[in-house]
This record gives structure tokens, sequence and C-alpha cells, in this order.
């Protein structure tokens, strides 16, 4: 990963910029030096009922690991983002739908919003749902979804998101660890032209012997297709809301309160019940969005996430309505019905922002120019990038095609655990380096240790940490203290662990390497996953790559490499030559994969991410210890790819 490559800030983004470099090294500075103070400062950003006047306190210690912010205030995270904007914003638009179907569309504004929202709390209420009862949500995307976050928040319920992706064995599984009371679905769900069974799913989810705690399943109808009815649980959501009052007092909550529970994707092992509270979370959320994306009023923000991600909580719906923001909500898949639909929505929306992730551009990168094929995208104005490390190859590609060379690139580091965004380059502040995620946001200190602990200093790599909180950090794992200390405070005496692992550059740069899980050791030299990848990306016939590493008599380890082709290319016994000679010219014979596979999917979260944990199971014929691959996409990738093995060489 050579960082000789820099873009300088753009001066048209910097002159009207929310911080310039100035100004977020002053801001830096004293996030770091007076926490206490910038943050009582930059709480302001949300309005309070009753004001804190204990902004911090926290603790690390392992045994006794304590996270607290603003702690004696009170708010509520929908009127915030809501009822707050009405007097000046109430006729503009909080919320553009774009469906899966082109010819699908609408909008709401705020004062729209506030009654939507208004009128499904009632309802909820009137369904036995009370302040600190969990809210499972099992939605499409559409604004059904936002409007019934919205609506939990207001009443003082918590919400747990979850993916509508996902079967109804995953579904049950988060019902019961949440104990959730309420499920809000939909008949089905509409993505890539073809229905999704979320009412099915979801009966299917409750005849589980250990779901015991719904009570009532509310339904909204989407497309009208049959379902089965069950008179003493099931409700219509339009039946709910017709004659519901629009007027539902914003319930005062504590700042500490929960706000939702959400599941991490499952890439490294069984996924995290990951709780988030109610002022932390949503300051962080709304400076983060304002400063992040230099969020400018009247902007359109698409940010292509589910709702069901953490990306979705904090950029398509919090941190956007808390800021008075346009936030546009997809239905459906960047490729259909065409591969340059994604250019077509940022075209007929005038997007200003989008914010997608890695898998997608590589999607859409190895389809060349077919992903851009009759638009313009002259609206774009800043692009970000959420999820896995964006490899450099990928990034020029964004940044050229998709963006005209004319947009900033955010590469924003982040999880479902840290709230909000934490590594960060700012557009009007951060020389951009592309497979960089350059520098922290304010109030955030990353470091580097070795696998003693022991803090490293300068240019160098190690295990990624945070050494402070941060207002949107996770408070605990739902129901289990337990596994939040041993998961994330263990490792590391009095660090925030992170399981990432990281290159500090000579400019303090943040390159993130991979999973510490994931490294691999070869002769003696430990290597993370996303230099190789990257490496093998930027191969001009390669589409995407993942490495893993497998036993070797000699070299400890050997790479293993899965890699997919570009449309039009097959594999060959030259083609393989060329391969390993192009690793072995771009960064050493000691990163020449030893095995290549070639195939034509690789196994992933629904969430996009790759999965190497199962990849290293195929390449090692561990294929009876699966582990949990409750969260994969698409099962089926792996039984073709444990028979595509027998022929790799
Ligand atoms: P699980 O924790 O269940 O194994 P997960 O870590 O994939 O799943 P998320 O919280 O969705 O769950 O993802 C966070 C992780 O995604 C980070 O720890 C990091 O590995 C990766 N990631 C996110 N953004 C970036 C980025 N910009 N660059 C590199 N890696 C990123
Ligand atoms: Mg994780």
């Amino acid at each position: 990963m050579s960082d000789s490559h820099v873009y300088p800030v753009m001066p048209s983004i910097a002159q009207k910029a929310h911080a310039d470099e100035a100004k977020y090294q002053a801001l830096y500075q004293q996030s770091i030096t007076d926490p206490e103070g910038f943050w009582r400062e930059q709480g302001q950003i949300i309005d309070w009922i009753k004001p804190y006047s204990n902004v911090k306190h926290t603790s690390f210690d392992t045994g006794h690991v304590d996270i607290r912010w603003f702690e004696d205030g009170t708010l509520n995270v929908a009127a915030n983002c809501i009822d707050r904007h009405l007097k000046d914003k109430g006729d503009q638009i909080a919320l553009i739908w774009e469906g899966d179907d082109p010819n699908d569309d609408a909008t709401l504004t705020y004062q729209a919003l506030y009654e939507h929202v208004g009128r499904f709390a009632n309802a909820l209420k009137a369904q036995g749902v009370k302040k600190g009862d969990v809210v499972c949500l099992y939605m499409p995307m559409v604004m059904e979804a936002a409007i019934a976050m919205l609506a939990c928040a207001r009443i003082g319920a918590v919400h747990t998101v979850v993916f509508g992706g996902f079967s109804p064995e995953a579904l049950a599984g988060r019902i019961i660890d949440s104990n959730a009371k309420v499920v809000v679905t939909a008949d089905e769900g509409v993505r890539g032209g073809r229905a999704v069974p979320l009412k099915q799913n979801v009966d299917e989810a409750l005849t589980h012997p250990n779901v015991k705690s719904i009570e009532k399943v509310v339904v909204y109808q989407r497309t009208g297709g049959d379902i089965d009815w069950h008179n003493h649980r099931d409700v219509w959501w339009h039946e709910v809301t017709e004659n519901a009052s629009v007027d539902c007092p914003a319930e005062e909550m504590q700042a500490e309160d929960p706000l939702f529970i959400l599941y991490t994707s499952g890439s490294t092992g069984t996924p995290k019940g990951v709780l988030h509270t109610t002022g932390g979370y949503l300051v962080y959320a709304a400076m983060t969005f304002k400063y992040v994306f230099d969020y400018q009023d009247g902007e359109v923000f698409w940010c292509t996430a589910d709702v069901g991600w953490i990306t979705g909580h904090s950029y398509l719906v919090y941190g956007p309505l808390a800021n008075g923001a346009k936030t546009l909500l997809f239905e459906g898949v960047p490729t259909y019905p065409t591969t340059a639909r994604m250019s077509e929505v940022v075209d007929k929306h005038q997007v200003n922002i989008l914010y997608t992730a890695p898998t997608a551009i590589r999607a859409l990168m190895a389809k060349g120019n077919e992903a851009v094929a009759g638009t313009q995208r002259n609206s774009l104005r800043i692009m970000g990038s959420v999820g896995e490390p964006i490899n450099p190859e990928a990034w020029e590609w964004y940044h050229s095609t998709i963006g005209n060379q004319a947009c900033p690139i955010v590469d924003t580091w982040w999880q479902t655990e840290t709230g909000g965004i934490l590594i960060t380059p700012l557009p009007g502040a951060t020389p951009l380096k592309p497979g960089s995620a350059t520098r922290p946001f304010f109030g955030v200190q990353p470091a580097l240790v070795d696998n003693m602990g022991n803090l490293l200093d300068g240019a160098t790599e190690g295990n990624l940490v945070m050494l402070d909180s941060w207002p949107g950090q996770m408070r605990t794992v739902f129901g289990d203290h337990d596994r939040f200390e041993q998961t994330y405070f263990s490792t590391f005496k009095g660090m925030y662990f992170t399981g990432d692992g990281a290159r500090r550059d000579q400019d303090g740069y943040y390159w993130i390497t991979g999973r510490v899980d994931d490294v691999l050791n070869i002769s003696g030299h430990r290597m993370g996953t996303a230099e190789v990848e990257s490496a093998l990306v930027a191969f001009n016939k390669i589409a995407e790559a993942a490495i893993v590493g497998v036993p070797h008599d000699i070299k400890g380890q050997a790479i293993y490499a899965y890699i997919t082709l570009n449309a039009g290319e097959v594999p060959s016994a030259e083609l393989h030559k060329e391969v390993k000679e192009w690793v072995r010219k771009e960064i050493g014979p000691i990163a020449t994969p030893d095995f290549i596979h070639w195939t034509d999917a690789l196994p992933k979260t629904r969430s996009g991410k790759i999965m190497r944990r199962i990849l290293r199971k195929i390449a090692t014929g561990e294929t009876g210890s699966l582990g949990d691959t409750s969260t994969l996409a698409d099962p089926s990738v792996v039984d073709k790819l444990i028979a595509e093995k027998e022929s790799v060489v």
C-alpha cells in the first residue's frame, strides 16, 4: 500500500467547510487536552430538556468498565430529529424514498414525518408498548422503517432492528436475546425485483420454542401479497394508525437510558447485542454527520446502507435528521434493474453526498463504465466509504468514475460498537491518501500496541486500540456485561480493543490492515490481509480477492488466495502465473500466493463483508466446523467453494 499518492484538500471545499485544517487541529487538540470542556460545549449540538452538568464519567478498567456521558441531562431523540426543526423546516423535505422499481418514489416533509411518527407512537402504546420495552423491527427499506424507529424513540421504547434479509432462525435468535415484546414487519419486502416474505419469516420465527416474549405483530402492507393471519396477535399498520392521534408527547429520557440494541455483522463470530444509549449516541451521531460529510443546509444525503446496520442507524436516520438534513432511503440494490442504478439515483434526486461500501464499489468496478452509463453525477460533492478496507484501486475508480474526480472521498473507519465514525478524513481539512482512513475524529484517541499491550510510537504497525471513551461508545453487550468486558477490555488492560490491526505512517495517518484474527505469519513476517488483497485487486483482470493463511511446513503459513475475475475474464494457467508475478512485483516474494482458488463469489455477511474465518476453514479442509454461519448472505457459496477446492493449485 504505497502512500505516495496524495490528494490535497480542494480549496472550493475548504472555503465553506465546517472545518478546515486549522480548525480541525485546534478542535482536536482541545478535545484531547480537555475532553470535559470540549464535550460540554459540543453536547449543545442537540436540544436537552434538562441540561447536563456531569459530562464524562468513564472507566476502561477491567472489572469496572463503566461508561456514562451527560448522565444527569434529559432529552428525547425523536424530538431532536423532528420537533425542533418544525419551526424553520416544517415544509422542507426530511425523507426521500426511492423504490426498488425506478418509477416508485416519495418524499416526506418534517411536518409530515412528525405526524406519521406521532400516530405510530400512539399506535405502539395502544398495543401495550411502554417505556423500556423492546420492539423488534424487521422491515424492508420503506419510510415506515425510519418512522417506526423514531416512534420507539419518542415513547422511550428500545428498538432492535433486524436486517430484512435475515432468515427466520436468525430473527428468532435476536428476538430471544433481546426479549422483544412486539415485532413490526411488512407483508413482503421488494429487492432487486423479487418479493421477500417478511411476514412469513416472522410467523416461522415465532414458532421457535424459545420465543416467548412476543405479544403483537404489526404488519405494514407493502405489496398486498398473500400472508397468513393470526387474529390474536397480528394487526395491520394502516388499521392501528388510522384513528391514532398525531399528538404524542415525547418521553423525557435520561441520557443513559437505552435507545437501541443492534447486533454486529457476525464477520468474526456470533453477533454481539450492542447497546447504545440516548444522549451520548445522539450527540456523537449528529456531530460526526455534520463534520465528516460536511453537510450544508439543503443538500441531499444518500447512505446506501440498510437500516438493519449501524450505518443505517447513525447516517441514514439519526445523524442526518438531528441536523435537519434531507436523507434518501433506497429500497433496492445498486445494480438493479441496470448496473447504472446507483448513478441513476444520484442524478434523479440530485444527490450531493453519497455514502456506500467497498463491496458495492468493487462490484460496480468489475463492470467498468456500465456503472455510469447515461448519467452525469454532477450533483455529487462528497463521497464516503465504510465497512471494509477500501482497496486503493477501488478508491481511485470510485473517485474518477463515479465522482468525476471532483469529490473528496471520506474513508470512514468505525464499528457497530463505536456508534459513529472514529477515524476519517474531514473534506475541508484532510489531504487524502487512497486506502487510508487517515486521522481521528474529535475526542478520539487511537493508539497502536504490540501483542503485550505496549504502546508503539511513530510510524509503525500494531493492534488498534482506543485510549479513552467518546460519547457514541456502546455501553454494554445487552444482558451480558461480562462479555462486554471480556471482548473489548481484557486483551489490553485499560484500553478499548477494536479487534482490527492498523499501520500508522509518518504523517500520523492510519491504514487499517484487517482483523487481527486474520493476520498471517509467513516465515516470521506478520502480514495483514488488506495489503495483499489490495495488490490483487489492483491487477486489471481481478474484481475481488480474499487471502487466508494455511499451515506450511517450512514457512509456518502459506498464502491461499480466493480470486474472482472481472466480467469476461477466465482462469488459466497463464493467468495463474501472471497473478503470482504481479504480487511478487507489487509487494515482494514473501506475499506471493501459494495457492490460487478461482471462484465466482466470496462468502459475505449480509452487510457485504468478506468472511475470512469461513474461507480459512475451507482452505484448511476443516469444513465440519464452520462456526456461526447464520449471518452469511448466501450459504450456497460455501458449498460451491468446498467443491471447487479439489482443483486448487
Ligand atoms: P462482528 O463484530 O460480529 O465480527 P463486524 O466486525 O463485521 O462483525 P461491524 O460492526 O459491522 O461488524 O463492522 C466493523 C468492522 O468493519 C471494523 O472492525 C472493521 O474491521 C471493518 N471496517 C469498517 N469500516 C472500515 C473502514 N473504513 N476501513 C477498514 N475497515 C473497516
Ligand atoms: Mg466487529
